[in-house]
């Protein structure tokens, strides 16, 4: 039988990098998006590169009535929804601090009115975009996916109560299927240029904000702290390509087609890369020159985290292939083409 993926918030970031995985590997994906960070000039890029028309409805998943006329349509064209891939939310920790309402309005509320829509669908199985967030300070490194939940933010804490309802959800029904990914850092872009991360306003990401000092947008880069016990003083993280985290989705699905219950997957690359480490690539990889200063450290940043993707690795058949030179190229090659986003 044809089937649909749905895929929420799919015009943005992650999301559109993962629409066109989807397209390649043959899958008929939806996307729904309100287009609250992100916009539909996103999905014609997608579309051109992928060669082929995406099917796209505009709207909240927070409208139980949009999401069963989804589920609906999709099974009036004889090919029902038999996955949702949920990466609509929103994402910035700083906000989640300041507007904590709107975090657990967004992604919690938003989660539950989508599972119930998926219910009424009899829709079985999600891909969860989680976050490495829910991890909190570590109590060893490379985290494994059995590490304490321990988040340090009202974002992150909405990532695990996610996880946690997609458990009892699981629980509660015979077939259902929640796996959850817990990204670590994605950055670059799709080596083409075309599509990329268009953040609003001020970059809250090191990746961004380094990409829009070499374009001329921002002036220096401000590193946060330089005091870390890490190999330069400098905090780390596990930077993995969006294409490959876009590819994990792919196998994600096909995981969740073959084996019901709950189960969280680290996609990362096990390797730590300090902010000047990252700094010095890109400035090797591009030629460009990022100017910079360093400032205390950011409050509620860690020193260093990394991932155990071995799970990942032989369970989904997924592992990251791409380096930091080529995220630093593709990233570059998308933010010189695309000053100013999609604008
Ligand atoms: P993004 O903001 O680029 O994409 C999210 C998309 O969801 C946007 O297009 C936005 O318009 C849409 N959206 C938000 N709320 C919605 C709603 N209520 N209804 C419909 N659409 C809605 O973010 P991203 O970086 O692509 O992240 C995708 C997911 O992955 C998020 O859930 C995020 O928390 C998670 N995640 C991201 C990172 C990261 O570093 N980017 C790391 C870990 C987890
Ligand atoms: N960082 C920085 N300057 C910035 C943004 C981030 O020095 O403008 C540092 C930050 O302190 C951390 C690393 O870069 O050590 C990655 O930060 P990011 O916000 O990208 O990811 P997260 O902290 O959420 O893992």
């Amino acid at each position: 039988m044809t089937t649909s993926i749905l895929i929420t918030g799919g015009a943005g970031y992650i999301g559109s990098h993962t629409l066109l995985e989807f397209l390649a590997a043959g899958y008929r994906p939806i996307v729904v998006d309100n287009f609250g960070n992100s916009s539909p000039e996103v999905l014609r890029r997608v579309e051109k590169l992928a060669g082929a028309p995406v099917r796209w409805h505009e709207g909240d998943i927070r409208d139980a009535q949009l999401l069963d006329s989804l589920f609906e349509q999709a099974r009036r064209d004889g090919a029902p929804v038999d996955c949702v891939v949920h990466f609509a939310g929103l994402k910035a920790v700083g906000d989640s601090v300041a507007e904590p309402l709107e975090y657990y309005d967004n992604n919690v509320h938003g989660s539950i009115v989508l599972l119930k829509a998926m219910d009424r669908a009899q829709v079985k199985r999600i891909v969860f975009s989680s976050s490495a967030t829910v991890y909190g300070e570590p109590v060893s490194l490379p985290y494994t996916e059995s590490h304490r939940l321990a988040p340090a933010n009202p974002y992150g804490q909405t990532k695990a109560m996610v996880e946690t309802i997609l458990a009892d959800w699981c629980q509660a029904g015979a077939g259902r299927t929640a796996v959850n990914l817990r990204y670590f850092n994605p950055i670059g872009a799709h080596p083409s240029g075309t599509i990329g991360e268009a953040p609003r306003g001020r970059p809250n990401n090191l990746f961004p904000y380094i990409t829009q000092v070499a374009v001329g947008k921002r002036e220096k880069l401000s590193i946060f702290g330089r005091d870390y016990p890490t190999v330069d003083g400098t905090g780390v993280r596990d930077y993995l390509h969006v294409s490959d985290l876009a590819v994990g989705h792919v196998k994600a699905v096909e995981y969740a087609q073959a084996t019901p219950g709950w189960v969280a997957f680290n996609l990362g690359t096990g390797r730590g890369t300090s902010v000047l480490e990252l700094v010095h690539t890109f400035e090797a990889v591009t030629g460009k020159k990022v100017p910079y200063e360093f400032l205390d450290r950011r409050p509620g940043d860690l020193a260093g985290m990394w991932a155990d993707p071995s799970a990942a690795n032989e369970k989904l058949g997924w592992r990251a292939t791409r380096t930091v030179e080529d995220m630093c190229r593709d990233g570059w090659c998308w933010q010189s083409g695309n000053p100013d986003g999609y604008v």
